[in-house]
């Protein structure tokens, strides 16, 4: 099947004050897709999703998610449209039980659609329910980073937008994670994902961006970047 275009990023520019982060960015990912970001520090990738989430202002371009455009609109209003950021360091709220750091994320969602919802990220996070009346706080880094994908889960996105989910954990917790994001577009789900961990990323991402200072340097099928003699040299080491 045909898969549909479902995020445009065209000539996108963002920064901070004079520091222009993003210096004209083209970027597409389609419906049940893993599109990965990686770069070195400072390339702009966390700007880039930023702008994508709305949490960060755009200074030109434009970004359209099914066709329309959205770079106007505020975060909350993306999120509405099935746009959600999963923010880099978990952020969970620690003394809440798991099952009500889930439901938090219900955004807007009725009770039969939450209930359904909560046994699917379980179906997901096995781990998650055998500690869903645990403090969050209680759980290891690679459980909290998974309980912050289940709660970006609850409010049923349709583009997940992950922020290097492997930040700080260790190599075998980092495999389970990508592993889950794998299960995701099983599911149907379609992912944008920053991430650090060039190697790892590249090996489950459909197709990849790598950027540096601001700008697309490669792109292609994570398998064709996993195999380009630049992209080995400068970001996995080889
Ligand atoms: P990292 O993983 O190191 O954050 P990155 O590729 O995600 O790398 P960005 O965080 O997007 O890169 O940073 C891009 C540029 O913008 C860098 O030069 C950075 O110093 C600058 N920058 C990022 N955040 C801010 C900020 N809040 N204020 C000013 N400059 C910033």
């Amino acid at each position: 099947a045909r898969r549909q275009r479902m995020l445009r990023v065209e000539a996108l520019r963002s920064g901070y004050g004079r520091i222009e982060a993003v210096k004209g960015v083209d970027l597409e990912v389609s419906s049940g897709e893993i599109v990965a970001l990686i770069g070195a520090n400072g390339a702009g990738k966390k700007t880039l999703l930023r702008a994508i989430s709305g949490v960060q202002p755009v200074t030109a371009g434009r970004i359209l998610f099914e066709g329309a455009p959205i770079e106007e609109l505020a975060a909350h209003a993306r999120v509405a449209l099935g746009i959600v950021q999963v923010p880099e360091g978990r952020q969970v709220f620690a003394p809440l039980t798991v099952e009500d750091n889930l439901r938090l994320g219900a955004f807007r969602r009725g009770r039969a659609e939450t209930e359904t919802t909560l046994g699917e990220v379980y179906a997901l996070f096995p781990v998650l329910a055998a500690k869903r009346h645990e403090p969050a706080g209680r759980l290891s880094g690679g459980q909290q980073q998974m309980l912050a994908v289940g709660r970006a889960m609850m409010a049923r996105p349709r583009l997940l937008l992950l922020d290097e989910p492997s930040m700080g954990l260790a190599p075998l917790l980092v495999d389970q994670i990508l592993e889950a994001v794998v299960r995701l577009r099983a599911r149907g789900m379609t992912v944008l994902l920053v991430e650090q961990n060039a190697s790892a990323a590249l090996a489950i991402a459909d197709r990849a961006y790598v950027l540096e200072t601001g700008r697309i340097a490669h792109a292609g099928t994570g398998r064709a970047l996993l195999d380009d003699p630049r992209v080995r040299e400068a970001y996995l080491g080889i």
